[in-house]
């Protein structure tokens, strides 16, 4: 038997990044209120955020891609364990280099920070008018609001671009976004117009 927790321990043992308990469930709780039943998520890791929302009703279904391939076989077991390769579909792969047909109630990006704005250009024409796109991760463990006089190169750069995503959504044309200091930062952008 697997539970949760195991996959919340191997994750902290194995340095694996996953959502932390407020975001997820603040994630999980706008899944339920909206009734979201078909959803995107870029970046599975091991699976945990992905069992979380498929843990909710069966109706759910739910598609994510992984890159690295250890944290994919990871999740393909994960998933087994609890029986959910009816609702959960894993692909392995840069999301960069798939291609889906199929619109989404909900699209998660919780992946390369750095790539944001380039996640969700890609995917919008994935998501239904009046969907909506979440992301993870924009405070980035306070240093978005930070001096960043201290930050080496890489950072920096991770920083700058997590404040252009931000702005990039405060004056995107078809989406009204919100913005949570929830756990580390979750944008909630909703798709109000399609042309
Ligand atoms: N959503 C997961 C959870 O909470 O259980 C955590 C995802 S973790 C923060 C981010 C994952 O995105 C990493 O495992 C990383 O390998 C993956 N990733 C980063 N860039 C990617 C890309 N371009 N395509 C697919 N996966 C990517």
């Amino acid at each position: 038997m697997v539970s949760i927790l195991n996959l919340e321990t191997y994750a902290e043992e194995n340095h694996i990044p996953i959502m932390e308990h407020e975001g997820i469930d603040y994630l999980t709780n706008y899944i339920k209120e909206h009734h979201l039943q078909s959803i995107l998520e870029i970046g599975t890791a091991i699976g945990y955020s992905a069992i979380k929302m498929a843990l909710i009703n069966q109706d759910i279904k739910i598609t994510t891609i992984e890159r690295d391939l250890l944290r994919y076989q990871e999740a393909v077991k994960n998933i087994k364990k609890f029986k959910l390769e009816p609702q959960i579909t894993l692909i392995y792969g840069d999301a960069f280099d798939v291609s889906l047909n199929q619109q989404y109630d909900l699209i998660f990006i919780d992946a390369a920070k750095s790539q944001y704005i380039r996640f969700f250009e890609k995917f919008e024409s994935n998501l239904k008018l009046n969907g909506v796109i979440i992301a993870d991760n924009l405070n980035f463990h306070g240093l978005v609001a930070s001096d960043q006089t201290n930050l080496s190169a890489n950072v920096r750069g991770l920083v700058r671009n997590l404040k252009k995503y931000i702005k990039f959504l405060e004056n995107h044309p078809r989406f009204k976004t919100e913005f949570f200091h929830i756990a580390d930062g979750i944008s909630v952008s909703i798709k109000v117009r399609s042309d």
